[in-house]
C-alpha cells in the first residue's frame, strides 16, 4: 500500500502562516497569508502565525515587525500568540532523541569531509548524489564522537500526496534521502522544526507556496516515522509578473509595505487582488473580505501561476477609494501631506481635507493622487500663485475678479449651484464666457491654474475662507464680512 495523505478531518481546521523572517513581507507571503485566513474563517477554523527564525543569522528583529507590520495592516492576525519557532529548540531535539529510541531515525558520525567525498564517489560510479551514510545500519557508533541524527526513511514504495490544489502527486521513496534532523550541534533541521511544529500547533491543513511541494515527500516520510496525523496539504500556484515571468524587484516594488507608503494602495484593495492570485470564482473581481470568506475554498484556487497586475490593483484600488470613509482617507491623506519636513496642517486645513473627501476620492487612483489633488485646497493664506495663475490676475483678471468676489459674496447658501449661477451672469452681464471669470477665481483660490470645478472648491472652503482667498488675491482693505 502506499502511503498516502488521510482525508481532512472534521472538527474545525487549524491553519498557520509559516513566513522566515529574512527580509520584508512580500506579495507572495500576503497572497499564502491571505488564503490560510480564508480557509480557516470560512470552515470556522482558525489561523496561526509561527515565525520560522530558526535560522538566527539570517533572521532579524526588522523583518520580524515588517512581517507582523504587514499583516496587522491587512487585518490579517493570527487567533493566538504568535508562535516563534527558535524558542522551541529543546521540543524538537526532545522529539529527535525520542525518535532516534524508537529506531526511526539512526545516529550518523559521518563528518562533513566524509560527506563530501561519499557525494564525489556516488556520482563517479553513476549513482543519484542521495547520501547512503554506512551508519544506518551500524550500531557500533564510538560514543565519545558528535554525532547528527538522521532519519531512517523508506527506501521502498512510494509517497502519494493528495494535494487540494496539485491533485495526487506520487513521489517515489527511492528518492527520499536520510536527511538530518538535528545537526551534530544539538540544533534542529528546518525540515524537523515544520514538522514537529505543524504537530504541536494542531495544523491540519498546510497551506503554503508550491516552491515547498519538494519538501513534502521527506515531511511526511517523519510524520509516518513519528505516527503523527497527516495534514491535507495545499501547494499554492507561483505569482508571476504581468508579463508572464516570475514576480520579482523587475516588475516593481515587491513588498507588502512600499504598496502602502509608496504607491498608496488602501488594504482592501491589496487584499482583493491577492485574493484573485490564483483563486476565482467566475470573473468576479470585486469581493468584499465578507464575500471572499463566504466563497472562498481551496477547490476554487488553480493549478497555474497567477499574475500580478499593477493595473488591475490601481483600478481595484480606485473602486475602494470611492467606497472608503472620508475621514479615514483624510487622516491617510493628511499624514502623506505631513511627512515632508515642518508640514503641518492647522485646524482649518484639515476641516478642509476632510469636506474635499467625497468629491476627490472619485477621480483618484492611489492615496498619493489624492493627497496631489487636495494639496492646492489647503493654503494656509495667502495662497502662494505659480506663474500661470499670477499671469491670470493680472490687469483684466483682477478686475473680474473684484466683480465676482461682489457677486459671490451675495450668494446664499454658499453652495457649488448657486455659486456658479452668479459667476455664469456676471460673465453675461460681461459679455466674457465662462472661463474668463472662473479661471481667476481658480488662481486666487489655489494658486495654480488647473483644478476642479472652482464652484465647488467655493463651497468645500466655505464662505469665510473662500472669500478670503479671493480678497488676498484682489489686495484691496474691503471687509469680508
Ligand atoms: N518558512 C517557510 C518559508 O518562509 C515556510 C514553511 C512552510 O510553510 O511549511 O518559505
Amino acid at each position: 500500500m502506499p502511503a498516502s495523505t488521510a482525508p481532512a478531518s472534521l472538527s474545525p481546521p487549524v491553519v498557520r502562516f509559516a513566513p522566515s523572517p529574512t527580509g520584508e513581507l512580500h506579495i507572495g507571503g500576503a497572497r499564502t497569508a491571505l488564503f490560510n485566513f480564508l480557509f480557516a474563517r470560512h470552515h470556522g477554523g482558525t489561523f496561526l502565525l509561527r515565525i520560522e527564525d530558526t535560522d538566527r543569522a539570517r533572521s532579524t528583529g526588522a523583518a520580524i515587525g515588517a512581517i507582523l507590520d504587514g499583516l496587522a495592516w491587512l487585518g490579517l492576525e493570527p487567533d493566538r500568540p504568535v508562535v516563534f519557532q527558535s524558542e522551541r529548540q529543546a521540543r524538537h531535539a526532545e522529539v529527535a532523541h525520542a525518535l532516534l529510541a524508537q529506531g526511526g531515525a539512526y545516529r550518523c558520525y559521518l563528518t562533513a569531509a566524509e560527506i563530501e567525498a561519499a557525494r564525489a564517489r556516488q556520482l563517479a560510479e553513476g549513482r543519484s548524489a542521495r547520501l547512503e551514510s554506512p551508519w544506518r545500519d551500524r550500531t557500533d557508533g564510538p560514543e565519545d564522537r558528535p554525532f547528527a541524527i538522521r532519519l531512517r526513511a523508506p527506501r521502498d514504495g512510494e509517497t502519494v500526496v493528495e494535494d487540494a490544489v496539485q491533485g495526487r502527486i506520487v513521489f517515489p521513496n527511492a528518492d527520499l534521502d536520510d536527511f538530518v534532523l538535528l545537526r551534530s550541534d544539538g540544533t534542529p533541521t528546518y525540515m524537523l522544526a515544520v514538522v514537529v511544529d505543524d504537530h504541536d500547533m494542531g495544523v491540519t491543513h498546510v497551506i503554503r507556496g508550491d516552491d515547498h511541494l519538494p519538501n513534502t515527500p521527506r515531511q511526511l516520510a517523519l510524520i509516518r516515522a513519528l505516527g503523527w496525523p497527516v495534514p491535507t496539504y495545499a501547494h499554492l500556484p507561483m505569482i508571476h509578473g504581468a508579463d508572464g515571468t516570475k514576480l520579482s524587484k523587475r516588475h516593481g516594488a515587491v513588498g507588502v509595505a512600499a504598496y502602502r507608503d509608496e504607491l498608496g494602495i488602501l488594504p482592501e484593495a491589496l487584499e482583493n487582488h491577492l485574493l484573485r492570485l490564483g483563486w476565482a470564482h467566475g470573473d468576479t473581481e470585486i469581493l468584499s473580505r465578507e464575500e471572499a470568506i463566504r466563497l472562498f475554498d481551496l477547490g476554487g484556487v488553480g493549478r497555474s501561476p497567477a499574475r500580478f497586475d499593477l493595473k488591475k490593483l490601481e483600478s481595484l484600488n480606485a473602486h475602494y477609494l470611492r467606497a472608503a470613509d472620508d475621514a479615514r482617507l483624510a487622516a491617510l491623506v493628511a499624514g502623506r501631506l505631513e511627512a515632508g519636513p515642518g508640514a503641518s496642517l492647522g485646524a482649518d486645513a484639515r476641516r478642509i481635507l476632510l469636506r474635499s473627501m467625497a468629491e476627490l476620492k472619485t477621480r483618484a487612483r492611489n492615496l498619493n493622487q489624492l493627497a496631489e489633488s487636495a494639496r492646492p485646497l489647503l493654503g494656509p493664506r495667502p495662497i502662494s500663485m505659480d506663474a500661470g495663475a499670477a499671469r491670470l490676475l493680472d490687469g483684466r483678471g483682477r478686475e473680474i475678479l473684484g466683480r465676482a468676489r461682489a457677486v459671490l459674496e451675495e450668494v446664499e447658501p454658499f453652495e457649488r449651484a448657486g455659486l456658479e449661477a452668479a459667476a455664469r451672469a456676471l460673465a453675461g452681464e460681461l459679455g466674457v464666457g465662462l472661463g474668463e471669470v472662473a479661471g481667476p477665481i481658480r488662481a486666487a483660490l489655489t494658486g495654480t491654474t488647473a483644478s476642479p470645478s472652482v464652484f465647488w472648491i467655493l463651497e468645500i472652503l466655505g464662505r469665510d475662507e473662500g472669500l478670503g482667498r479671493l480678497q488676498d488675491a484682489i489686495g484691496t482693505m474691503e471687509s469680508t464680512a
